[in-house]
């Protein structure tokens, strides 16, 4: 497939328009790859704190490598999937045990390193090192699907490597870096889902605005809906303490703290524990319901705030003094709990700063 591409446009444009975000000032090849995987999870604008944040405390592979896996569990808290944060730390362990604390150059070499896909090592490639790599994520694929008419489901591994392909193709050979990085842009401010062809610097090559078939592009098939998980939440105080969980290693929450939940509505929950757990409690109040994500999931949390009559000793559960709450990473619906919990509590007590 032939198409002429005009790139002192798409150069032209992004050099003009291009958003200043912290990993864009200094791109070293760490900074690209904590970036690239916190912008897997949410937005740019979203990422921002968590980025400077992380770089405070870890500003390079080393000091990653040396902190516990619950500092940097709690560094990525309220960003979803932290199975990414742990292959982080793993991969830093490993940057420092195998290449002497710095990421290599090689494509080969940084394909040996946990947690790196194709996308983070491309965009390294790319952004930080100036190699020949088109970094193709959501928004590069749309718009390579739209002008050049990738009729395929790009959900399929075959279209995906065709998108590959074009976009390597698309890639200036004096200056690729800028293509890959404008092609992100384009498709993140210019080519969304509701495009807005007028302002494309590629307008004058898009193979579908020239056969007005846009809305087309890109091709896939859909995606499984989110199943729907009603949970009760035992938020129980004993004097000065919680009752919580930590996450087992291996499961979805693993090293994040949560409060007891029992699936359904349960009612009244008060009893439910006197007969699971031998544990009297007396209600106290209902908190507002939380709702958040998770994989193929939304959990709707319906928390009720109870005072335990004696601390008990429960298989799995520890008790857990509030002066330590602010430490401990939590998963994002229970932090959420938590925190109705704290500002109706002692409303002076500010949790998440
Ligand atoms: S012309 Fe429209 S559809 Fe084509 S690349 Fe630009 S924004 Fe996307």
């Amino acid at each position: 497939m032939e198409y002429h591409v005009d790139l002192a446009a798409l150069h032209h444009w992004f050099l003009e328009n291009r958003r200043s975000f912290p990993w864009r000032e200094n791109p070293t090849p760490y900074r690209v790859w904590i970036s690239e995987v916190m912008l897997q999870q949410t937005r740019a604008s979203v990422v921002i704190p968590y980025f400077e944040r992380w770089m405070r405390l870890f500003p390079d592979p080393v000091t990653l490598a040396k902190a516990s896996l619950e500092e940097v569990i709690k560094a990525w808290e309220g960003l979803g999937y932290y199975s990414r944060a742990r292959r982080l730390h793993e991969g830093a362990k490993q940057i420092v045990q195998q290449f002497g604390g710095k990421i290599p150059a090689k494509k080969e070499l940084l394909g040996k390193i946990k947690g790196l896909g194709p996308y983070t090592i491309h965009a390294i490639l790319s952004f930080a090192f100036h190699e020949k790599a088109a970094a193709v994520d959501g928004n590069t694929s749309r718009v390579v699907a739209r002008h050049f008419l990738v009729e395929d489901d790009l959900t399929r591994q075959t279209a995906k490597k065709k998108i590959q392909l074009l976009a390597d193709q698309m890639l200036d050979t004096k200056k690729p870096w800028v293509t890959a990085e404008a092609l992100i842009e384009l498709g993140a401010t210019i080519c969304q889902p509701k495009p807005l062809c007028d302002l494309c610097p590629l307008s004058s090559s898009c193979q579908a605005l020239k056969e007005r078939r846009v809305e087309e592009f890109p091709v896939k098939s859909k995606s499984t809906p989110l199943t729907v998980l009603t949970r009760s939440v035992a938020v129980i105080e004993e004097g000065d303490n919680l009752l919580l969980r930590k996450g087992l290693p291996g499961k979805v929450m693993a090293d994040l703290y949560e409060f007891p939940y029992f699936e359904g509505l349960v009612k009244p929950l008060p009893r439910y524990l006197l007969e699971a757990w031998e544990l009297e409690t007396s209600f106290i109040r209902s908190l507002p319901v939380v709702k958040h994500s998770f994989t193929r999931y939304q959990a709707h949390l319906f928390p009720i705030h109870l005072r335990a009559v004696h601390r008990k000793v429960i298989p799995d559960y520890e008790w857990v003094h509030r002066d330590q709450l602010k430490e401990l990473p939590f998963s994002s619906g229970h932090r959420q709990v938590l925190s109705y919990f704290l500002t109706r509590s002692d409303p002076q007590m500010v949790l998440f700063s």
